[in-house]
């Protein structure tokens, strides 16, 4: 079933207003007509049934009817990626919101070459996969900042998933075996890796956790992908303890 997200509160029979491009891909893309069903959700009243109540060539009006799966949150999870190029970062964004990511933070470092991204369309990227995915949420994307300046902002309490290519850090299996299940980033340097000294100022943060990710340099997006992976397999919401997506979601 189509899922889409609004920004609009959900309660029962609210009519909600959607805007000229939604509207397209409810019915012209995906062909829905007056009285059609859809899911929708925004982040923040769990995931409604809700009925497609007018067209017109301004928009729509979404009547939500009733609830299906209540609010829940992800693991407190966010990913702190250097700007790689383009089309890489933005396979980036939508795998980290099929991951389950909370947020991604866009990082400069030494040896990144772009120094902005398109942060609206990153979002638009990670709304639409959380549209796919059956998230709840979507996964905010924080516009470009300098390392050091990411690094002292990570509020106390958070633990860092330092990628370091470099060689001697713990295979990352081990490393997060029996860790602390609370909130994590992971950290994923530009193409060019990340320059000695800040692989040094990183590995001296005391809620720093240097891991491998195998014998193998990965691409950006592989090792963005590997470390959520298995972070969701050793800590996250891969170990079976949370509900999966409603039954509405998949068939
Ligand atoms: N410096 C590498 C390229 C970096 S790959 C080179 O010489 O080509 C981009 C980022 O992916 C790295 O900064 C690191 O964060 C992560 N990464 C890639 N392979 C990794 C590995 N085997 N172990 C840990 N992190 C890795």
């Amino acid at each position: 079933m189509i899922r889409l997200f609004v920004d609009s509160d959900l309660t029962e029979a609210a009519r909600i207003t959607i805007g000229a491009e939604p509207s397209h891909y409810l019915t012209r893309v995906m062909r829905l007509g007056p009285g059609a069903a859809l899911l929708v959700f925004n982040g923040r009243d769990g995931e409604w049934r809700a009925t497609l109540a007018e067209v017109s060539k301004r928009g729509c009006i979404l009547v939500p009817e009733f609830q299906v799966r209540p609010q829940a949150t992800t693991p407190d999870l966010e990913l702190v990626i250097a700007l790689v190029k383009r089309a890489r970062l933005e396979t980036i964004v939508e795998k980290a919101a099929e991951l389950g990511v909370r947020r991604v933070r866009l990082v400069l470092t030494e040896r990144t070459n772009a120094d902005h991204a398109n942060v609206a369309r990153l979002t638009a990227i990670a709304t639409e996969a959380s549209e796919q995915t059956g998230r709840l949420d979507v996964p905010t994307v924080v516009a470009p900042q300098p390392l050091s300046v990411v690094l002292s902002g990570i509020e106390p309490g958070r633990r860092l998933m330092f990628c370091d290519e470099g060689g001697e850090a713990t295979p990352v299996a081990e490393a997060l075996s029996g860790a602390f299940a609370g909130p994590w980033a992971v950290l994923i340097g530009p193409e060019g890796g990340f320059s000695p000294a800040e692989r040094a100022a990183i590995r001296d943060l005391a809620f720093a956790l240097p891991v491998s990710l195998g014998p193998r340099i990965l691409r950006a997006d592989t090792a963005a992908i590997a470390a959520l992976s298995v972070w969701q397999s050793t800590l996250g919401d891969w170990r079976g303890l949370e509900v999966g997506p409603s039954a509405a979601q998949v068939n």
